[in-house]
């Protein structure tokens, strides 16, 4: 292992007010620094903050202490108390990996092993591409822990390789025992592109440079199933990045795929993702923002048997959602409008802040509004390597809507 601090970590004993209190008995990971009315020690990050019943003094969960963070204290065990060492987060890492056996029967060799809170690690996430492992840290509360984790992450994962990523807040903030974004941690990394599977589909992902982790596996669901009603199709795959939805298409046999990216370079890394497996369809791509690219195949009159339309988080904070609910209605209005007859419109939203109910109402408003019929075939949530432990942690929905 390459770099790894020891970092010493103390227990600092904690309460909270009544309205935390209760949010903690029914196993939210979060505690704002304005719920704490007590505290015994200052804490550093990753110090193991103890949080007792205000009344009654009796051990309510424990967690990690972030000073970094308005989040201050991230919950990791609740109501029982435990030994939080090396045997506890072989059991977190190793019930997460049991969850997501079923997936890797499948042809995949690409999963999320660890979904931060919803696998009881908050802000903690672990990807694998094949064999390479990538960890990306939200806070500085696991550094302490790196060394501890990673032998077990490695024996799970059966990994050759392990990549540190770290978040902008952490990069930039000078407190980080001097690792770095893109280190690597184990093993070594002969190329920073990894090529891995997806439901027998090739796909590759930038391990060092590219978003989150190198791709977004969330999706993996969604990609397979569009792959599924590609057969002979034309699809228009728009936010496409490194092309997730149009290359399942094209390896199911659509006849043409559209790929419609603002990047002119995640746009490069989709033709050559679909070029790493065999297909006979068309590929273009068209650089271009959605809004208006949408509005010119409109003009131009053309029209698909699959539109696709995932965009990025429009709403990352509360006073955005009003705004990204108007985003999502003028692309479910666009998008519309470019399916054929008897085409599917499919509609992705990865705004944690903006619910389920409401995307899909907005969503299906739009749709009823433009005129045509409409049946709705199916509606998605994350793939079962994202599992949702808490309700921060449901960002993603898709629904799939046939239009006569
Ligand atoms: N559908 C992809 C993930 C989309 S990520 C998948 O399955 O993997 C969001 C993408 O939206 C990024 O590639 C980003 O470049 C693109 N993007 C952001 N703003 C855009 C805009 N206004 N118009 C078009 N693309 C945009």
């Amino acid at each position: 292992m390459n770099g790894i601090p020891i970092i010493e970590t103390k227990r600092v004993a904690v309460k909270l007010r009544p309205s935390a209190e209760k949010k903690i008995k029914q196993g939210h990971p979060w505690v704002f620094s304005d719920s704490i009315v007590k505290q015994n020690i200052e804490a550093n990050a990753g110090d193991l903050a103890i949080i007792y019943d205000a009344k009654k003094n009796k051990f309510l969960a424990c967690g990690l202490y972030d000073p970094y963070s308005p989040i201050r204290i991230k919950l990791i065990q609740f109501l029982k108390p435990a030994q939080i060492d090396e045997q506890w987060f072989a059991g977190k890492i190793k019930e997460a990996y049991s969850q997501r056996v079923s997936l890797l029967q499948t042809d995949t060799n690409s999963y999320r092993l660890i979904f931060g809170e919803n696998d009881h690690l908050p802000g903690f996430i672990a990807d694998v591409y094949d064999n390479v492992l990538v960890i990306k840290l939200y806070s500085h509360i696991w550094l302490p822990y790196l060394h501890t984790m990673l032998p077990v992450l490695i024996e799970t994962s059966v990994c050759k390789t392990v990549v540190l990523r770290l978040s902008r807040q952490l990069q930039t903030s000078g407190k980080t025992y001097d690792l770095k974004d893109g280190q690597v941690l184990y093993g070594e990394l002969e190329d920073e592109v990894i090529i891995f599977r997806e439901h027998g589909v090739l796909f590759s992902a930038n391990v060092i440079k590219g978003h989150k982790t190198g791709y977004f596996l969330d999706h993996r669901h969604n990609r397979k199933r569009v792959g599924e009603l590609a057969n002979g199709k034309t699809v228009l795959d728009v936010f496409s990045y490194a092309g997730g939805f149009s290359v399942h298409a094209l390896k199911n046999g659509a006849k043409s795929v559209t790929s419609l990216d603002i990047s002119a370079p995640a746009l490069e890394v989709a033709v050559k993702n679909a070029k790493l497996n065999s297909f006979k369809g068309k590929h273009e791509i068209m650089v271009a923002d959605a809004f208006d690219g949408l509005q010119s195949l409109i003009d131009e009159n053309i029209r698909f048997d699959i539109v696709v339309i995932d965009p990025p988080s429009f709403a990352k904070r509360e006073s955005e959602i009003g705004k990204a609910l108007k985003s999502y209605m003028k692309l479910a209005q666009l998008g519309c409008q470019l399916v054929a007859n008897k085409g599917i419109l499919v509609l992705a939203s990865c705004s944690s802040r903006v619910v389920a109910e409401e995307f899909f109402k907005v969503s299906e408003e739009e749709i009823y509004s433009s005129g045509r019929d409409f049946d709705i075939l199916e509606k998605t949530e994350h793939d079962i390597d994202h599992p949702i432990g808490f309700a921060e942690g449901a960002y993603l929905k898709c629904g799939y809507y046939k239009l006569y």
